[in-house]
């Protein structure tokens, strides 16, 4: 099955990444990507000690710099679709979160370290303030689990994260930094997937230019766990994304 190429889930030198946005963007032309997000770290947890999108000066500055690259793509008519994100640590605090993360600024929200059925609270909570914020479910950011690990939830009750996915649409991503987090022995994980029909992505964790295409591995594992209509849905919902942006502009 042929799938288009998608990253939905790199650094730049705006956190612990090594290359400038424009040096991202200008490969994934190169490497004939078609859907890459820029997604930063922000914190203010005990890990804040990584540089990271930590107030309002840099989140500006860092959105404009994407701004101007979809700007470039656009009038080149490059099929290249640049998404705003951002990598929300969950052991930031809820102030911090609500305060900085403008919503309607962004097209992607990746939240990493969902460990527990606490969180999963803190993080509907958040949803439902955006929500409130910005009712357009076209505009509201597309929201993913970075490098979910199933461990934490795989000897207990699956159906209430699934349920949780599937009413917010969350998507898990396959990360191949952390190979173990889609191994066999999470199989039940992957069905429950399946059958609740939750989207699927890819997201490379690429802190330099020589990750940026390896997706070799997780597509592999999209087709062992026969998740292939899963990713399609999380197309589907990046191509309606970008309809309503084309038509934002006319
Ligand atoms: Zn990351």
């Amino acid at each position: 099955m042929q799938f288009p190429k998608l990253n939905l889930h790199i650094h730049s030198n705006y956190s612990d990444g090594k290359q400038t946005i424009w040096q991202i963007v200008e490969k994934s032309i190169k490497l004939e990507l078609n859907y890459i997000a820029i997604t930063d770290h922000f914190t203010n947890s005990w890990k804040a000690w990584v540089s990271t999108l930590n107030n309002n000066e840099t989140i500006s500055a860092y959105l404009d710099e994407i701004s101007n690259c979809q700007l470039y793509l656009a009038n080149n008519n490059i099929n290249l679709m640049v998404l705003k994100g951002i990598e929300v640590d969950l052991a930031s605090s809820e102030q911090f979160i609500k305060k900085s993360v403008q919503i309607d600024k962004f097209d992607l929200i990746l939240f990493e370290y969902l460990q527990s059925y606490e969180s999963i609270a803190f993080i509907e909570n958040i949803i439902y303030y955006w929500k409130n914020q910005m009712n357009d479910p076209i505009r509201f950011p597309v929201l993913g689990l970075a490098h979910f690990d199933p461990s934490y939830f795989i000897t207990s009750d699956l159906d209430t994260l699934m349920k949780f996915l599937k009413k917010h649409i969350i998507y898990f991503e396959f990360n191949p930094s952390y190979p173990s987090f889609y191994s066999p022995r999470y199989e039940r994980f992957f069905e429950k997937l399946r059958d609740y029909q939750i989207p699927v992505a890819i997201g490379c964790d690429s802190h330099n230019l020589r990750t940026l295409d390896n997706f070799e591995e997780p597509l592999e594992m999209i087709e062992y766990y026969n998740l292939e209509r899963n990713f399609e849905i999380l197309i589907n919902i990046l191509d309606l994304k970008k309809k309503g942006k084309h038509k934002l502009a006319i």
